[in-house]
């Protein structure tokens, strides 16, 4: 389990925080997903978990050992995938996965194997400088999986992917989970936080706003709305009222002949804007 606690960062040293107590544990098996948009501060906390950026104020436990006093040993316990994709672009995709699986002192995966879970196969011998974006985003993503890592971090890793290719990693992320992962997912993506993840945390502005199970932020902030389709003058006609103006609704139902209902759920999208007033696109 990762425990993160009262975390503050300030780059410049002079009191301006990119990143205000943050709090919050991601346990083995789950799926916790960072949301915020751009400059929210997902990288800052991201690079402090991983030892990148050295912590200033607050604490990390991995299993209850401080980022502070972790040694070499924890190298073989984490994956990561940056945004940014750093690989070796005289290489090719196999030999970066081969390189890569030679710096750890526990058992790998197959290069081969994983390059054919992202649909990389046809690729391995091609040099990485002939790769689109798309195809260092999905190395870099297999990478952080050689290891079989114990605490696995993602940054924005479907950002740019065709939906077919997204799903594959989708699914990837799952099977972490599932093998006892715990995956800290990053990403603007209210979509894939929401099919994701068991805890979801909305960074603003350096500071946690709200964090919950998506089902329960849908619960407490989000307003659901009763759409009615019913017959009038022998037409189809539509009309929307909040459920919980149950006055309304049900005078409204008591007179007109219902054709259908439906009862819409308010995204994690629409939430973030009414938790933050921002919108997490920007
Ligand atoms: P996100 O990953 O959510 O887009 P970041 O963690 O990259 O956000 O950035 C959070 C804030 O910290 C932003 O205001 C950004 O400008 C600032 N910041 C990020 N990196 C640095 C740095 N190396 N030096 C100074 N400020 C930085
Ligand atoms: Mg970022």
């Amino acid at each position: 389990m990762i425990q993160v606690s009262h975390v503050f960062h300030d780059y410049e040293g002079k009191g301006k925080f990119a990143v205000s107590d943050i709090s919050f544990s991601v346990e083995g098996g789950s799926i916790f997903g960072f949301l915020g948009p751009s400059g929210a501060g997902k990288s800052t906390i991201q690079n402090i978990m991983t030892g990148l950026l050295p912590i200033q104020q607050g604490e990390v436990l991995y299993d209850g050992k401080s980022v502070r006093g972790l040694n070499t040993g924890f190298f073989n316990q984490i994956g990561v995938s940056f945004e940014q994709s750093n690989l070796y672009t005289s290489l090719t995709g196999l030999e970066n996965l081969k390189y890569y699986a030679a710096l750890f002192s526990v058992p790998t995966l197959s290069p081969m194997e994983l390059l054919e879970r992202v649909g990389l196969r046809e690729d391995a011998n091609k040099r990485i400088s002939h790769y689109s974006k798309g195809m260092k985003q999905r190395l870099t993503f297999a990478r952080a999986l050689i290891n079989r890592p114990k605490y696995l971090f993602l940054d924005e890793p479907t950002s740019g992917l065709d939906p077919k290719t997204a799903v594959r990693i989708r699914e990837l992320i799952l099977e972490q989970k599932q093998r006892g992962a715990a995956v800290f997912l990053t990403t603007h993506s209210m979509e894939l936080a929401d099919a994701l993840s068991d805890t979801v945390a909305f960074l603003y502005d350096g500071v946690i706003a709200a964090m919950d199970t998506p089902e329960a932020l849908k619960r407490v902030y989000g307003r659901r709305d009763v759409r009615i389709v019913y017959r009038e003058d022998g037409e189809e006609r539509e009309r929307v009222i909040p459920m919980d103006q149950r006055e309304e609704l049900t005078a409204f139902l008591a007179n007109v002949d219902v054709v259908k209902l439906h009862s819409q759920e308010a995204t994690l999208e629409e939430i973030f804007l009414r938790v933050t007033g921002k919108e997490l696109t920007t």
